[in-house]
């Protein structure tokens, strides 16, 4: 198993973040981030091309983290917690996204 890639961090990467090569912890921070940045970039409101790009970012890691939850790893009632978070998280990103691609077709005038 190779070491989180966050420098300091001695933890071990989960096959189920091998792509990320990001411990547990430091996957759920990162993932945090994202989702937080990207919920405000969807209230400003988002190109086509972004709304798609960020469609798939919310299915990618929705994967991911069910294999982190569902994998077999030894979590801690902590880490299971912050991962519920997480799919909340994606959950309401992606609604939000909705919406805000809802506004602009209103938005947009009719043909
Ligand atoms: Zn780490």
């Amino acid at each position: 198993m190779a070491a989180c890639q966050v420098q300091g961090c001695k933890f071990e990467v989960p096959a189920a973040l091998n792509d990320s090569a990001l411990c547990v912890h430091h996957y759920l921070v990162w993932l945090d981030g994202n989702c937080a940045a990207m919920r405000r970039e969807t209230a400003a409101g988002a190109t086509t091309e972004r709304h798609d790009q960020i469609a798939s970012f919310v299915r990618e890691h929705g994967e991911r983290l069910s294999h982190v939850a569902t994998g077999g790893y030894r979590l801690s009632d902590e880490v299971k917690a912050r991962v519920l978070n997480e799919f909340l998280s994606l959950m309401n990103l992606r609604e939000n996204l909705e919406r805000s691609m809802e506004r602009a077709a209103k938005a947009r005038p009719a043909p």
